[in-house]
């Protein structure tokens, strides 16, 4: 995985696009992806999360990103600038958590 995308798969035979990848595809069953990287998207909703694990942030920020093609992921927002539905963000990869000394890392979104 690309350090600013999220790889989405589209279906071969009806090009119904999907994250994460499923062995077969919801609309036609179809087994044949092609993978797409998606590296943009748009806030359709956010909250802020205050009662969080060991390892997290006191506060997170999470938030419904719809990318592109109906791909839709939740994930952190970070960064400093505010959130709104309707916010354009760009994928990033990073740090999500640490505890014990172990950094977990996974894709979050900045603000554009
Ligand atoms: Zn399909």
């Amino acid at each position: 995985m690309s350090q600013n995308s999220i790889v989405s798969f589209q279906c071969s035979n009806c090009a119904l696009t999907m994250f994460p990848r499923h062995t077969r595809c919801r609309a036609c069953g179809g087994t044949e992806f092609v993978e797409i990287p998606l590296h943009e998207g748009t806030v359709l909703t956010h909250t802020r999360l205050t009662a969080t694990r060991p390892g997290f942030a006191k506060e997170l920020r999470l938030a419904v990103v719809e990318l592109g093609n109906g791909v839709r992921v939740v994930g952190q927002i970070h960064g400093d600038q505010e959130v709104r539905s309707g916010s354009r963000v760009v994928v990033s990869w990073g740090s999500l958590s640490e505890k014990e000394g172990k950094v977990s890392s996974g894709f979050r979104f900045l603000i554009v």
